[in-house]
């Protein structure tokens, strides 16, 4: 099956473009990956060298936040030497938006929870607008409008989306409809909701996003589960995963997040393993890791697979660019399921990546050309000796029918397995 295959049939809710800085979000633009620094952001050097790193782990866009006039003065210095357009987080204080401003950021977000006086909104819309700055609603159920929260009673999708709304009425008083928007909530049922409905009510690009997901795994997972829901309904023009942890894995989690739906071109690796079992002839989590590590580091946009046993798994990878499956203290080398190499065991990892390397200089053809033509030939025969080994009693069948028995008949002194 094509990698886009299941995307195409949830095609991709028609939004209205804008621009934040050179980077377009909505319309057919690409779903873009956001972050935020975790940095003071009067300390210039460290957030700027923060911005690097997440640009380098994927993120198109990177938030900073305005909390204080040191933080605006760091922003005029950070802007000009970023690599990616920065977007300031305002939170209570519109002087803070204005400071930003002024700073030359291409995005503010606006908190509508607590940014609330009317006259202070327009005045921060009616600048952007000037200055053909875009906003984002950031309305986030934490910190949802108290009024609002009465009239639902309690955080509910309806409330969450009026907050959104409210605000853009507010926008439209001055003339200002540069906006993209989000409703997040921590939990995913509700924030799913929240978005459909937002869809539903407005063509401005959507920001989406799991607040407060928590420390990964598990805050990883729930974020991907809200976003993966909504991205495959088309809804969704730029991401963030809001982690408990350094903002690169965020980076990162986005842009694999966005690369496994077949919604933004591969740029790195995607290492597939398998989960490994008795047959496993190599320690697959740690020949996994290392490849990972050496392939990621080269930025190798293939899909590799490390599979633990030569038995099933070249067949079970075939579809994988490229990968290497363990035989009798040997790695057997594929490509597109068709062995090329032979490798001894303490050498896969280096062979895999060099083969990588080389088929994305050279191509499937050259490297397929280039195969050592007694390759197949050697990894059959460890095959067939690995499978004449372990396949036919991988489980020690006979000794284990015998334990059952003498279990069932009362006489369970038999030795284990
Ligand atoms: S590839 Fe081999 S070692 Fe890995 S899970 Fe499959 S049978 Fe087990």
């Amino acid at each position: 099956m094509e990698l886009n295959a299941n995307v195409s049939r949830y095609p991709r809710k028609k939004t209205r473009q804008i621009m934040v800085g050179p980077v377009p979000v909505g319309g057919d633009a690409p779903i873009s990956v956001q972050s935020m620094t975790t940095t003071k952001t009067a300390d210039v050097e460290g957030t700027l060298a923060q911005i690097y790193a997440l640009t380098a782990a994927g993120a198109d866009i990177v938030r900073c936040t305005c909390n204080e006039p040191e933080a605006a003065e760091g922003l005029a210095r950070i802007v000009p030497r970023s690599p990616v357009p920065i977007v300031a987080d305002i939170h209570f204080h519109v002087e803070m938006a204005l400071a930003a401003i002024e700073a030359g950021v291409q995005c503010l977000r606006l908190n509508p929870g607590n940014l609330r006086k009317p006259e202070e909104i327009k005045l921060v819309a009616a600048e952007c607008k000037d200055r053909g700055i875009p906003v984002r609603i950031g309305v986030n159920a934490g910190s949802l409008d108290k009024r609002l929260y009465d009239k639902y009673g309690g955080i509910t999708p309806e409330a969450l989306v009026e907050s959104a709304h409210i605000e853009l009425g507010l926008f439209a008083e001055v003339g200002f409809d540069n906006v993209k928007i989000s409703v997040k909530a921590s939990r995913v049922p509700l924030m799913v909701e929240a978005y459909r409905l937002l869809s539903e009510t407005v063509d401005h690009p959507l920001h989406l996003g799991l607040t407060e997901a928590g420390p990964p795994p598990a805050g990883t997972i729930k974020a991907t589960a809200g976003m993966a829901t909504l991205l495959l309904e088309g809804i969704g023009d730029t991401i963030r995963y809001s982690l408990t942890t350094d903002p690169v894995e965020e980076a990162k989690a986005g842009r694999t997040l966005l690369e496994s739906l077949g919604l933004r071109e591969r740029r790195n690796v995607d290492l597939i393993a398998c989960p490994s079992c008795g047959r496993a002839e190599i320690d697959v989590y740690k020949v996994a890791q290392e490849a990972q590590a050496a392939l990621e580091a080269r930025q190798i946009p293939l899909q590799v697979a490390v599979m633990g046993c030569v038995v099933n798994g070249p067949g079970e990878a075939r579809s994988a660019d490229i990968g290497i499956a363990a035989g009798k203290h040997r790695g057997h080398l594929f490509i597109k399921g068709q062995i090329v190499r032979v490798v001894p065991e303490d050498e896969m990892v280096e062979a895999l990546v060099d083969e990588a390397e080389r088929l994305v200089k050279e191509g499937f053809e050259a490297r397929l050309a280039a195969a050592d033509r007694t390759a197949a030939e050697e990894a059959e025969a460890d095959r067939r000796e690995l499978f004449q080994m372990k396949g036919s009693d991988v489980n020690q069948s006979e000794v284990r029918v015998r334990l059952i028995r003498d279990h069932l008949s009362g006489n369970g002194d038999s030795a284990t397995p």
